[in-house]
């Protein structure tokens, strides 16, 4: 009988792809799926360390396990990958003793099968946190969890060094994928029939191809865009201080690049931002909204914002606000400041908001974006917009889920054989986080976006 793996991941798009690429390699080596930890001869844990909350999980989870392991003597070798695997190492294994088996750093995950292989051999735990320069990965291996939509890496760790962050330490140095690599992996996706690719990176604008000087991320859109069978390009994410002319005017030039921009800000206060190294201003961001608005009038944008942040201050977080009332983002990933190891914030700031504080500024910032979202999505109410159906509901038999190229959900009565195409919608009814609509009486599955 086939010996089976379950894998579970928390974090970023990142992670959920390096898991992708993770059962790819387990099935290749002869494992198959479960969903179950209790009928599992592997368990890996993808890990995060971006929010202390998200490191806590990893140690809740290893306490199940055992659990697991006491009640039912069930002990499958449990390898723990990701950020904080890399970052806390052999530490690990202090802080829960006997549980993980395999600690496989963020660069060794293509070791991950032999890994496994040795630590059953030999009882003991097997780890591997080294740097690992070669970004390739080879092709057909990955195995996708969903049909349409398929990640492609092009970038790998971070030079930035925001002072919040852990992922250089944790991710390494930036690596750039070769175009041809990743052209091979979007053609491989577009002949598996996935009709959406998003390209992954930590700054995917600062992207330069190793081998073709003269392309950069506005170039590998293009060659992307010329892929058959794909009709939707997006990305993640692209850094405020990249964005240039040229590539607002290639995401303009190109249809099948969704218009949306996941533009992560932080804070809105020109001494926080100065204080998390991010190297533009408040000034400056609010100038790029406006040349983005121009270049390209019908893009969605969403961004990333970090409450509490060492010495924010009344003052600060009102231009937080009043940044957000100003942007109109279509959506917002909004965190209150944990201090992260390693990182220059967590050495040199006092972490000197108060809890309660940090809790009433993110209420007060979540209840403005809500506001925002509503009325961004009411004003969809009586348009038509092309929406390529990617799930049946998970709350109603009759009901399918798709996106807008502006990254809206929409929801809408249909058949599953419509999963796969793009329908146009008449929009009916809007609420903060999707919106509602039919199938338009003009429109037949299937015409392109
Ligand atoms: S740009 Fe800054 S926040 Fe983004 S991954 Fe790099 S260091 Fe982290």
């Amino acid at each position: 009988m086939a010996r089976k793996y379950l894998i579970e991941t928390f974090g970023c798009q990142m992670n959920v792809h390096d898991s992708e690429r993770m059962a790819g390699l387990l099935e290749q080596a002869g494992y198959e799926a479960t969903v179950d930890a209790a009928d599992a001869d592997v368990v890996v844990i993808n890990t995060c360390s971006v929010r202390e909350r998200a490191e806590d999980k990893l140690y809740t989870r290893l306490g199940e396990l055992r659990l697991l392991a006491a009640e039912h003597g069930h002990n499958p070798i449990v390898v723990v990958a990701g950020c904080v695997a890399q970052q806390e190492g052999a530490a690990l294994l202090k802080r829960s003793p006997g549980v993980a088996d395999v600690i496989v750093g963020t660069q060794a995950i293509r070791r991950l099968p032999m890994m496994v292989e040795q630590a059953a051999a030999q009882r003991r735990a097997v780890i591997n946190l080294d740097p690992f320069d070669d970004v390739t990965f080879p092709l057909g291996v990955t195995k996708r969890n969903d049909p349409l939509k398929a990640y492609v890496t092009i970038i790998e760790g971070c030079n930035e060094f925001c002072s919040f962050c852990v992922v250089p330490y944790t991710r390494g140095n930036e690596r750039m994928r070769p175009k041809a690599d990743i052209l091979a992996e979007v053609r491989e996706a577009a002949s598996t029939g996935h009709r959406e690719v998003q390209l992954l990176g930590q700054i995917v604008n600062h992207y330069a191809a190793p081998d073709d000087p003269s392309c950069d991320f506005s170039g590998l859109l293009e060659a992307v865009h010329d892929v058959d069978g794909i009709e939707r390009i997006r990305f993640a994410s692209p850094h405020p201080r990249h964005v240039s002319p040229r590539f607002l005017a290639t995401m303009a030039r190109l249809p099948k690049v969704c218009r949306h921009l996941h533009l992560p800000v932080q804070s809105g206060s020109t001494r926080v931002l100065e204080a998390m190294r991010r190297r533009y201003t408040r000034d400056s961001y609010l100038d790029l909204i406006a040349q983005i608005r121009e270049s390209l009038p019908d893009v969605a944008l969403s961004t990333d914002m970090i409450i509490g942040f060492p010495g924010e201050t009344d003052a600060d977080f009102d231009d937080t606000m009043t940044l957000t009332a100003a942007v109109q983002y279509h959506s917002m990933f909004s965190f209150k400041y944990s201090a992260r190891p390693n990182t220059l914030a967590d050495k040199r700031l006092a972490d000197d908001v108060t809890e309660d504080e940090k809790t009433r500024r993110i209420v007060a910032l979540q209840a403005l974006q809500r506001d925002i979202q509503s009325g961004l999505n009411a004003a969809l109410v009586g348009q038509t917009v092309d929406v390529l159906v990617d799930a049946a509901s998970r709350r109603h038999d009759t009901e399918l889920s798709g996106r807008t190229s502006t990254n809206v959900v929409v929801n809408l009565p249909g058949a599953a054989e419509w999963i796969g195409r793009t329908v146009p919608v008449r929009i009916e009814r809007a609420g903060p986080h999707s919106v509602w609509g039919q199938m338009s009486e003009l429109g037949t599955p299937g015409s392109a976006s």
